[in-house]
């Protein structure tokens, strides 16, 4: 064992995905002392780019991908770093193409699906701007009127309610597994109304997204390359809390190693922050926060094809299906070459399926279900890659899914510090499961600290 006798307000960040970097780069520049500690051998944790064997110097997001318009951390970070952005069609492109029950068109294909879907469509998302204006501040859901009694419910139920012929209700679920990571009756009707009230309150505002150009993780790395002590490698396992400070506990390089610190800053997902051992344990209500909370699962396989094959399909590469692949992108939109990748993005049940198979079987289905539709694309693969979230022991699932129930029994608490360990990440943020909640929950707790010594 060896210990290091740190300043009085020194400050451990465990994990170095953008909570935890946004955190100790905020605190680092308020002067305090950091300690990054990261179990994997890189920083970025969900902002993660694949690069490696994609010819044409083509590249896909393995994790994190879409900045909205309305992110406007991770903008400022990208405008900070001197990134570029690579703009996305509007929310309105991911459910134009659609194959349901073994028909394949684009909504507005009256005579294909026997009425008008894309208008149907239209009517939902209204409903769920009529469903957000229960919520009328999304950043504090529990004001909302009736909280109790809309997080006991679950989205089916919203959707059963809503007359909608069953090929709306396919495509709806299938945006909703996509989305949110759940089923239908997994998803609090709570917190789908916090989105509501967040994301979709125009329903003729179709928003716009963005891609970071060279790749997400170039953020992070920037992030890290700013603070004086980043370890990589290095495990934590124990966090033991005292009168005047705490001890983190990690394992490094095969060795058991102490630090001592002023404060702790707990970024990791649920899944990890259940194997840190907490003396004393956590209050009660953390216990049952880290307990009750979980990703959702979710895999992404990422398809490099010879050429275009959907350009002549007059096809842009997004799809929403009924099939168990679920959702799919086109990557390479904005990216130059002969050849083209595609992203087959699979959550909730399918996406647990999905994580239970071997990586050449993920990637197998998701080619032949893609061939299914387009017949011969197979032929024309070149490279694949594929990440199972829900198998990655430093996350364990794709991001925070909130089921009935919840929104009530944890939101309070995932803002609270637990004595001198403060929570952060995508989970414990307004804009929860994105990149800009990660980066929202990281100045939070760098200014609760802050106020604490002041
Ligand atoms: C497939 C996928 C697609 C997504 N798409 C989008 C999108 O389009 N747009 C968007 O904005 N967001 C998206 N997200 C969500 C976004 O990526 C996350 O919300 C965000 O990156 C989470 O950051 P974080 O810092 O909270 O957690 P993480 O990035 O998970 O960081 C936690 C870090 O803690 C480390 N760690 C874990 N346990 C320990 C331990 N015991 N000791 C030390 N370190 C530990 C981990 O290795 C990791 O580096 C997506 C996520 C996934 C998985």
């Amino acid at each position: 064992m060896s210990g290091h006798f740190m300043e009085h307000n020194h400050v451990t960040i465990i994990g170095a995905g953008l909570a935890g970097l946004a955190a100790a780069r905020d605190l680092h520049r308020a002067g305090w002392p950091t300690t990054v500690l990261e179990a994997r051998l890189r920083v970025g944790g969900r902002a993660y780019t694949f690069r490696d064997g994609f010819a044409e110097g083509q590249y896909a997001e393995a994790g994190g991908e879409f900045i909205e318009d309305i992110h406007g951390r991770m903008l400022a970070l990208v405008q900070e770093y001197g990134l570029s952005l690579d703009p996305v069609r509007g929310m309105g492109e991911w459910t134009r193409r659609l194959a349901l029950s073994g028909k394949h068109g684009e909504a507005d294909e009256t005579a294909l699906w026997g009425f008008d879907l894309a208008a149907e469509i239209e009517q939902v998302w209204r409903a769920l701007a009529t469903l957000g204006t229960a919520v009328p501040d999304p950043t504090q859901p529990l004001t909302a009127p009736r909280a109790t009694e809309l997080d006991r419910q679950s989205a089916a139920d919203w959707l059963a309610a809503l007359p909608l012929h069953p090929f709306t209700k396919q495509t709806i679920t299938a945006r909703l597994r996509s989305e949110y990571l759940a089923e239908p009756e997994q998803l609090s009707l709570l917190e789908l109304a916090r989105w509501g009230s967040l994301y979709y309150s125009d329903p003729t505002d179709e928003g716009a997204s963005f891609r970071v150009r060279g790749g997400v993780d170039q953020i992070p790395r920037l992030m890290a390359a700013e603070l004086p002590d980043v370890r990589l490698g290095a495990m934590v396992t124990a966090v033991q809390q005292h009168p005047s400070g705490a001890t983190v506990t990690f394992q490094q390089n095969g060795q058991t190693h102490t630090l001592e610190t002023a404060y702790v800053v707990l970024a990791v997902p649920p899944g990890p922050a259940r194997q840190i051992s907490f003396d004393p344990p956590l209050p009660a209500a953390h216990q049952a926060m880290f307990n009750g909370l979980n990703c959702g699962p979710l895999t992404k396989v990422i398809i490099q094809y010879r050429r275009r094959f959907w350009e002549d399909w007059q096809w842009r590469g997004s799809l929403l299906t009924d099939l168990p692949i679920t959702c799919a992108w086109q990557p390479t939109m904005t990216q130059p070459g002969e050849s083209g990748i595609l992203t087959v993005y699979t959550g909730a049940k399918a996406g647990a399926d999905f994580s239970a198979m071997s990586e050449r079987e993920r990637i197998e289905t998701a080619v032949s279900q893609l061939d299914q539709l387009f017949p011969g694309s197979a032929a024309l693969v070149s490279h694949t890659r594929t990440m199972a979230w829900l198998n990655e022991p430093f996350t364990q699932g794709g991001y925070a899914l909130f089921q009935p129930g919840d929104v009530t029994a944890h939101w309070a608490t995932l803002r609270q510090p637990a004595g001198r360990v403060y929570v952060a990440g995508e989970h414990t943020a307004v804009h929860q499961g994105y990149m800009e909640g990660a980066v929202e929950s990281g100045q939070r707790v760098a200014k609760q600290i802050q106020e604490q010594r002041s």
